[in-house]
């Protein structure tokens, strides 16, 4: 029988960069077949010899960054250094997850409270068994990783559906991961197109799925996980606000808003896509934008736009924006597939595709507000809510703002630095998705907790769990609630 390939190609040149086997159903059942026996073995390592582990799986990464930057650089089209910089922050999260798993699932011990007074009670938190993960194309290394290091390190076996875009880095990632942990295989990629993605989320041994792409097509997976009851993560896209009040830097500001819409040409989950300045800082603030992004080029500051399709999304928002508001800088002419040169529009409405979409692409639109507060108005009217950034030196109203931005997460002063913490969690509300990836939250996401109370002695006159139980027993019980709980605090 002949296995049917598909090529992954280099956006900017066209050049095939590697040939990958179409993945059917069959093939991704006998993944999961292999990642069951692993990860009952992976899950009985003690915790000290998993995060060995994990901590090898780092240093080969890390002693491999040079020639897995230049394969993201050929699969994804762009520049080496942005992703060295990805591969760097992956190692930080490796690291972080594999130095505190057993810090945060360990088990402990948790109060019982009075009326549990005879008992002890432990909490930990299992690992679920296999983990599926689905990746995009657009951080090949630091989205599906930012899954994988966590639910690795929790103590799953994990088989990886990289975007048909970026295969051979999927193929690397578990390629590594077998240099560092020869015995099993806990981390497998299978490749594919969305088939391939879709035989796994309806593999009823998958425990859960890890999901990154378009809200449209995290519907799709969550449907196909409905059968099974698997449940899932989903990471999807975003609209992020950049909001700049009246006493930023804005310099600062400037800088930051262009790196947060310009850098990976705008492919970045977290970018920034909707600008929102306050009046009074309106035009120092566009006088600085324009500034700098006359010396940002396509094809030389970011690479090219790695999935062609995108190319017309990105063409439609711009026609779009400069219909309805005043072009600022690029248009329609800025689109030269497959780079897309900045384009920035100013007072576009805010009804407009341009403003409600995910463009995902090297353009914004930029509006002038009243207020700080009309500012975060308009952000919050978004179905998305993934990141945002928020620029001001009053450090007391800027968290304030943060916290009322309808976001998982708000940088203050600089844009996206969320995303390199890896204690903190990263995900999204509405149109983003919902769980959590990093930190804490994202080990507990590839765990299930267990909960165990043990009775340490019998309460005397307390047996409340008996048929043997009498009335005197309820009346000491309603004399002791009413102790605890009955009084009223005004
Ligand atoms: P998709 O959401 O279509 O793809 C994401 C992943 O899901 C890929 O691995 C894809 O495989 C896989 N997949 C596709 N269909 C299915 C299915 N039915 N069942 C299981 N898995 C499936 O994103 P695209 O790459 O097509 O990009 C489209 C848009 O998504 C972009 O324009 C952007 O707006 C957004 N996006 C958001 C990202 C984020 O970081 N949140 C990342 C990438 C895209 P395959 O590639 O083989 O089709």
């Amino acid at each position: 029988m002949t296995t049917l390939t598909f090529d992954s190609v280099n956006p900017a040149t066209g050049e095939v960069v590697g040939t990958h086997p179409r993945q059917s159903a069959p093939a991704v059942h006998d993944a999961v077949t292999r990642a069951e026996e692993a990860a009952g073995w992976w899950a009985a390592l003690a915790p000290a010899d998993r995060r060995r582990r994990l901590l090898d799986y780092k240093a080969v990464i890390t002693q491999n960054l040079r020639p897995l930057a230049e394969l993201v650089h050929r699969e994804t089209g762009k520049p080496t250094a942005d992703a060295v910089l990805e591969i760097v922050l992956t190692i930080t999260h490796l690291d972080w997850a594999a130095r505190n798993a057993e810090k945060v699932l360990g088990r402990r011990r948790v109060a019982t409270g009075l009326i549990g007074l005879n008992l002890s009670a432990t909490l930990e938190y299992l690992p679920l068994g296999v983990v599926g993960v689905i990746g995009p194309w657009n951080y090949p290394v630091f989205t599906p990783m930012g899954s994988i290091s966590y639910a690795l390190a929790a103590g799953n076996a994990v088989v990886f559906k990289p975007s048909e875009l970026t295969p051979g880095v999927g193929v690397r990632l578990a390629e590594l991961f077998a240099d560092a942990v020869p015995e099993h295989p806990v981390f497998q990629t299978v490749t594919g197109l969305g088939e391939t993605g879709a035989a796994l989320a309806g593999d009823p041994r998958v425990k859960k799925i890890a999901f990154t792409g378009s809200t449209a097509t995290a519907k799709r997976v969550m449907a196909a996980c409905a059968d099974n009851l698997t449940p899932i993560v989903a990471e999807c896209g975003g609209k992020d606000a950049f909001i700049v009040d009246a006493d930023a830097d804005l310099r600062a500001a400037a800088d930051a808003c262009l790196w947060g819409a310009l850098s990976n040409a705008g492919q970045t989950c977290v970018g920034v896509e909707r600008v929102y300045v306050v009046d009074q800082v309106y035009e120092p603030f566009m006088r600085e934008l324009k500034d700098l992004a006359a010396t940002v080029k396509a094809g030389e500051h970011y690479g090219p736009i790695t999935m062609p399709a995108q190319l017309d999304v990105i063409r439609r928002h711009i026609d779009d924006a400069v219909k309805n508001g005043k072009a600022v800088k690029g248009g329609p002419e800025s689109v030269r597939a497959p780079y897309v040169d900045p384009v920035i529009v100013e007072d576009v409405p805010e009804d407009s595709a341009a403003v409600r979409e995910e463009t995902f692409g090297p353009t914004i639109t930029v509006r002038r507000t009243k207020d700080a507060q009309e500012a975060l108005e308009l952000a919050n009217a978004s179905a998305y809510g993934l990141g945002g950034t928020i620029f001001s030196r009053d450090t007391r109203g800027a968290l304030r703002l943060a916290r009322l931005m309808r976001s998982g997460a708000t940088a203050i002063n600089s844009v996206i630095s969320f995303a390199g913490v890896p204690s903190l969690p990263f995900g999204g509300v509405g149109d983003s998705g919902f769980g959590r990836i990093h930190g804490a939250d994202g080990l507990r996401e590839f765990a299930r907790p267990k909960a165990i109370s043990r009775q340490r002695f019998a309460l005397p006159g307390m047996n409340l769990t008996s048929f043997s139980r009498g009335a005197g027993e309820v009346e000491r019980l309603i004399r002791m609630v009413t102790i605890l709980h009955g009084r009223r605090k005004r």
